[in-house]
């Protein structure tokens, strides 16, 4: 049989084996004291900025390592191998704060910022939703007003991963509230800018090495030169050209299918019931096969939207896809691991608990499962 992923170049394998080496090593050993302490282990932005992975698919003139979205992909799917909270913080320093600044701040603000952020000495975060709004963008209450050469910030953000943690924030804010979705601009707050706090750590059921708050601006100004990409439409050319979160989620998805899946596989081996491994028994060998041959479907789908995306092929409807299936996918898989790992998956010390923890956040962040519904079945044109 070929390998199954025989289209990767030696140096996209080179790139899979030493990541899965540095997962086994400095994640894998923390994953479950970091969940527990809900505690994110930043010094790992730090090691990832040292060895190139951080600035993986980025320019190297803003201080990236170049590379491709599908070394991405391939990136987060070993991350979230080793976690899925570690991975998320990783997810929205890269592909939503630092990929937001990549392509559209000023060469200004790129150069004060991505090359320190790449280096992971300064972490970013994604400030987007707030209590009003989720699914619905158009109901973003923060407001962003131009006062002489600032923006005066009023307003909150809730659900904000990373932010506790956050040297910079690119936050989402109203430029021009009538025209709700079409009115919101990108903008980015230092952390020490005076009328900006993290009001509250969040406490969550799973991803728990990552960190969340809830963010308050009080008449937080900011230097115009903070506003990143065209005013009012800011927000929108984001949802057109950064779909490396889709592909992103979809790869996290299939990096913790992946870890429940070869778990499942060690255990239906090892576990001896009516003096026969319960890998034996159709019901489950069935179930195990199932749980292959849906992880590779999601890894083929996410590496197909890569790849397009890498072509400057259109992509958005190959990523939403990858999205959906992968997560969706994840979910299932992970459940049918815990059921085949019986009471022993239950308990507290299995890692397997975590999975299905974590599982069911990547169908809800980054567009929920109804959106890219929503918008494959727009783009087949119903
Ligand atoms: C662990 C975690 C980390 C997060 N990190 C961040 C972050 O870093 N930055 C950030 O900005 N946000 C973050 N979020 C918040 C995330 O952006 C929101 O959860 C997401 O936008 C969905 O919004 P909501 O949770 O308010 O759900 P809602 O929008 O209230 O949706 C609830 C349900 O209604 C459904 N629904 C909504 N609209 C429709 C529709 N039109 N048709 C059909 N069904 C619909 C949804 O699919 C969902 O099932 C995070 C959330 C979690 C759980």
């Amino acid at each position: 049989m070929a390998e199954p992923d025989f289209y990767l170049t030696e140096e996209q394998r080179e790139l899979q084996r030493s990541l899965r080496e540095f997962v086994a090593k400095e994640i894998q050993p923390i994953a479950a004291e970091c969940d527990d302490r809900e505690r994110y282990p930043v010094e790992l932005f730090g090691r990832l900025g040292e060895l190139g992975y951080l600035g993986l698919g980025f320019p190297e003139e803003v201080g990236g390592s170049g590379g491709s979205r599908l070394d991405y992909a391939i990136l987060c799917e070993e991350l979230a191998f080793g976690s899925g909270g570690i991975a998320l913080g990783v997810y929205v320093h890269m592909a939503l704060a630092c990929a937001a600044l990549e392509a559209f701040a000023s060469e200004e603000l790129k150069q004060i910022w991505l090359p320190r952020a790449l280096r992971g000495e300064r972490i970013g975060a994604w400030a987007f939703a707030e209590a009003g709004a989720g699914s619905d963008a158009g109901s973003i209450a923060t407001r962003a007003v131009a006062d002489g050469d600032e923006y005066v910030l009023n307003g909150s953000k809730l659900f904000i991963t990373n932010g506790p943690i956050a040297d910079f924030l690119v936050v989402v804010a109203s430029t021009a509230p009538e025209q709700r979705i079409k009115g919101l601009s990108l903008f980015l707050v230092e952390a020490d800018r005076p009328g900006f706090r993290v009001a509250g750590s969040l406490s969550k059921l799973g991803v728990r090495a990552s960190e969340m708050a809830e963010l308050v601006f009080d008449d937080c100004r900011i230097p115009a030169g903070n506003r990143i990409g065209r005013p009012d439409v800011g927000f929108l050319d984001s949802l057109a050209t950064l779909t490396l979160g889709r592909i992103a989620s979809a790869a996290f998805a299939i990096g913790v299918a992946r870890a429940a899946y070869e778990a499942t596989l060690a255990h239906v081996a090892a576990r001896v019931q009516f003096g026969q491994p319960i890998g034996s028994f159709q019901a489950v060998r069935f179930g195990v096969a199932d749980m292959a041959v849906q992880i590779e479907a999601a890894r083929l789908l996410c590496h197909r939207a890569a790849i397009a995306a890498d072509r400057g092929l259109p992509h958005g409807r190959e990523a939403s896809m990858a999205k959906l299936f992968a997560t969706e996918t994840c979910t299932r898989i992970v459940e049918r691991a815990l059921h085949y790992h019986g009471a022993a998956g239950f308990m507290s010390d299995s890692p397997i608990q975590r999975y299905y923890r974590d599982c069911k956040v990547f169908e809800l962040g980054e567009g929920s499962s109804e959106l890219q519904r929503n918008m494959i079945a727009r783009d087949l044109g119903l």
